[in-house]
């Protein structure tokens, strides 16, 4: 798959386009039998959809791509589609497939959230050339929000740390996550959401990788660090239990395959693989 991003709509409409289409939260897929794929439609009103809103994305393998959003609570029954909760997607869907999906979703979040302009109440325009709403009364620009989170896997003595947090409905363990707070390094994020968490210190902190997490609209910045001190205290809120695993002695639940959290702990296995 070949995406590129792009704000300006060439209006050709020949050619069927991908549709991501959402109720509140929720994308409208196809479905026949136990096969799920996104609409390709020339317009929505084909299907006798009209769209509040609607925002060009950019090409995929050379079909145009929008974003558009329906009223929530139109009751729209469509034979043979459904609405599907974007997380529910997750592994289910193609991954480039699913972060196109994110994308739209944020942009369609952004889009229905910044109606009026957050300094004045003014209503928006869009702005020339940009992905970007301006308010004509203040000047306020307002561009799609992205909140960083920062998820980092310590490691001590051939052990990795995991976690169970509270908000897991299942015994999943993972590596430990939070969101970065305003004025503060992605470092000092890592030493103080492990800190906080469950009262380890931490060095050597490298980069591992990132990871768009369109709930709502985050990214995952993924590190790798080494255990500097402190016996391990969960905080009993964020998390529940804490411990170091080893590679023969891993939890049973572990993140999904497409999740950053899965490739730091499948990093800290295949690193422990070498050197045995
Ligand atoms: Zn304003």
């Amino acid at each position: 798959m070949n995406f590129m991003a792009s704000i300006k709509d060439p209006e050709k409409k020949d050619e069927p386009s991908w549709w991501f289409v959402f109720r509140k939260d929720e994308l409208l897929m196809k479905q026949e039998d136990e096969e799920i794929s996104l609409p390709q439609l020339k317009d929505l009103s084909e299907i006798g959809i009209k769209p509040l809103r609607v925002q060009y994305l950019g090409v995929l393998d050379e079909k145009n791509c929008y974003s558009a959003e329906i009223s929530a609570d139109a009751d729209e029954s469509l034979e043979g589609m459904s609405f599907r909760g974007l997380r529910s997607l997750l592994g289910v869907i193609d991954d480039e497939l699913f972060g196109l999906a994110g994308r739209a979703f944020q942009v369609m979040d952004w889009d229905r959230s910044h109606q009026y302009c957050g300094r004045c109440g003014t209503r928006t325009e869009t702005k020339e050339g940009e992905r970007a709403k301006v308010c004509p009364n203040c000047g306020l620009v307002s561009y799609p929000r992205l909140s960083p989170a920062i998820i980092v896997a310590v490691v001590k003595n051939g052990k990795i740390l995991l976690a169970h947090s509270g908000r897991f409905k299942t015994k999943l363990y993972s590596v430990l996550a939070g969101f970065v707070e305003t004025g503060e390094t992605f470092e000092e994020c890592v030493q103080r959401e492990v800190k906080e968490e469950v009262n380890i210190e931490v060095k050597n902190i490298r980069y591992f990788g990132s990871q768009p997490w369109p709930f709502p609209n985050s990214v995952m910045i993924g590190f790798t660090a080494e255990y500097a001190g402190g016996e391990i205290k969960v905080d009993g809120q964020e998390i529940l239990e804490a411990d170091w695993f080893g590679i023969d002695k891993l939890p049973e639940m572990l993140p999904g395959k497409w999740s950053i959290a899965r490739k730091l702990i499948d990093w800290f296995i295949q690193s422990q693989n070498k050197k045995n």
